[in-house]
């Protein structure tokens, strides 16, 4: 097998390679404008006619002019004319046919011969064809790994694996070899789709680290830069807060919000709930069956026994609350505790199954039709959530005084207050959101969450977060805060573990579980993001206010760079 790095090759006639006619590759590539691809420069190419008429007419030239040639050579035979001796236009025949000749062998003939040397070469070659419509797959090699990794060895499990004898999913735990097994479920993957994945790393990745936690079936991962922005002072500490981002202008905009908060004195936070949920929904033949369950959950003496049950999960699971909600004959049940430094999705759903199997022997008619009934509720926008909170529930509030707001925000008070009278609060109520009375939370916890190994789904009730300023001091400074009642954080286990994300954790220090006080790592982690969000709230809604937004968005997100030399 040939293991060398290879380079990427200039695109190669596709009609041939795919084993298509060349007539229709040529239509194709230049119906879907794929500039540069489908096969090599013909004499066609030059022409500004439709394919099938430039084939026309050279092949009537072709034929036309052998027909007058052969005649105007039987004549000369007949009168004993020298061959040689041709006319204007005998010569502008002869021309003629070795112009269309050329012309024909260059469109027919070169990518016959070519096809003869694919397929005896057994296709022994990548190319790169990005046509949508090209659905011929084609089982090329695309060598790209470490040569020390492409082994005979390999390329025997490469063969297996797309004879359909190994699952490519099963790699992990027949080679021993997490890294291995990326490799060649890679090389599988680009010869049966005939695609490249060039570009996505392979290198440099722990894919141990990954393995039954993180991802299954891994060929690579994805790079995403990471800035940084602060320090933030919050709480009397200041962190400088990591952000995984591809949006120009965002780390930017935070670190001006961090400044102008900095400048001011600080801001301060508290966690004012704690607890993650699930809901699983059973079902009874009967509503009133189903509200005899409700009274017994409701019943604060079963909860203490429901607590006790549901605790034996997890040294860290402490049931809280339960909260039934009825719908005839089933019930939504909503239970709800303390995880520690886990976010605590795995957690709770272990107690809440304990519950259940307990509730068994009381409720012997109760039919557990979903372990999550949606009533939880796990990455979606709720009003649940948003009214009883999910995660940590924070606020943070800070003053922002009267210079700062001039020096560093480049706005004033009053059009601050305005613009998030009108905006947050009118124009958000009239949009009819839930838990989207801000200006850009979301931004700013999908960074952080992608930065510290959060999960990045439950970015959806984790930035559900309301924004408020109001005029003090006699209208000199602002009051600004941010209410958040569901920032879904950890600090151990899921994507926090891993090298790169463990690192950011570290830089805030939070990393990893708290020793002393089971759950303040994570809970600092989830103040550290509304601080954050706060002063990224400041910053664009002073943007905003004072009419810059576009000009420093063309600015951070519009390089002035060549895009298209930038992605050659
Ligand atoms: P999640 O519930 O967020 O999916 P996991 O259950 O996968 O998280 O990971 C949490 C694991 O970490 C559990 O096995 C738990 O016992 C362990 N653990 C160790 N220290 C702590 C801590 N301080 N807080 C929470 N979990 C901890």
């Amino acid at each position: 097998m040939d293991s060398r790095r290879r380079s990427p090759k200039p695109p190669r006639p596709t009609a041939v390679n795919a084993g298509t006619h060349p007539r229709n590759d040529k239509a194709s590539s230049s119906s879907s404008g794929g500039e540069g691809r489908g096969g090599g420069a013909k004499a066609s190419d030059a022409l500004p006619l439709p394919l099938y008429l430039t084939n026309a007419v050279f092949f009537t030239l072709f034929f036309s002019v052998a027909y007058y040639l052969l005649h105007r050579w039987r004549d000369k035979i007949r009168t004993s004319t020298p061959l040689h001796v041709v006319n204007l236009s005998e010569l502008a025949a002869i021309l003629s046919l070795i112009a269309s000749f050329i012309y024909l062998l260059g469109f027919f003939g070169i990518d016959f011969v070519q096809s003869f040397i694919s397929r005896a070469s057994h296709y022994d070659d990548a190319w790169d064809d990005d046509d949508a419509d090209d659905d011929v797959i084609v089982p090329a090699k695309f060598v790209d790994a470490d040569p020390a990794l492409c082994s005979e060895e390999d390329e025997e499990i490469i063969q297996a694996v797309l004879n359909g004898d190994v699952p490519s999913y099963s790699l992990e735990s027949k080679l021993g070899d997490c890294k291995r097994a990326a490799v060649i479920r890679r090389e599988w993957l680009q010869r049966t789709t005939g695609r490249s994945l060039q570009g996505l790393p392979l290198e440099g990745f722990d894919y141990g680290s990954i393995l039954g936690q993180c991802c299954e079936s891994p060929v690579g991962y994805v790079q995403i830069p990471v800035g940084i922005a602060g320090p933030l002072l919050l709480d009397g500490f200041e962190y400088m807060v990591p952000m995984a981002t591809t949006e120009g202008c965002l780390v930017a905009s935070m670190n001006r919000g961090c400044k102008a908060i900095l400048l001011s004195g600080g801001a301060d936070s508290r966690v004012y709930r704690d607890g993650m949920t699930r809901a699983p929904v059973v079902k009874f033949a009967s509503a009133v069956r189903a509200c005899d369950l409700l009274c017994y959950l409701e019943n604060r003496a079963n909860f203490d026994t429901l607590a006790v049950v549901f605790n034996r999960s997890s040294r860290f699971a402490r049931l809280q609350s339960i909260f039934p909600s009825l719908s005839g004959m089933t019930l939504h049940v909503r239970f709800n505790c303390t995880t520690g430094d886990a976010m605590g999705m795995n957690m709770v759903s272990k107690g809440v199954q304990n519950v259940l199997d307990y509730l068994q022997n009381d409720f012997p008619d109760m039919e557990v039709i979903g372990i999550s009934g949606n009533f939880c509720s796990d990455k979606k926008s709720a009003a649940v959530n948003w009214i009883l909170g999910r995660g940590k529930s924070v606020v943070c509030e800070a003053v922002i005084k009267e210079e700062v707001i001039k020096e560093v925000l480049k706005t004033n008070v009053s059009k601050l207050v305005q613009l998030q009278q009108n905006k947050i609060f009118v124009g958000t109520a009239m949009a009819g959101t839930v838990g989207g009375y801000n200006a850009h939370a979301s931004n700013i916890v999908s960074a952080i969450f992608i930065a510290t190994g959060q999960d990045p789904a439950q970015n959806v009730e984790s930035s559900h977060c309301l924004t408020n300023i109001v005029s003090i001091n006699d209208g000199k400074d602002i009051h600004a805060s941010i209410t958040m009642p569901c920032i879904e954080v950890g600090t151990i286990g899921g994507g926090t573990q891993l090298a790169s994300q463990s690192a950011c954790l570290n830089m805030l220090g939070v990393k990893g579980a708290s020793q002393g006080s089971p759950g303040s790592n994570s809970r600092r982690l989830a103040t550290i993001i509304a601080g954050s969000v706060l002063a990224g709230e400041l910053s664009l809604l002073s943007a905003m206010a004072a009419g810059d937004m576009v000009k420093s968005h063309m600015k951070y997100n519009r390089s002035s760079k060549d895009i298209s030399n930038a992605a050659s």
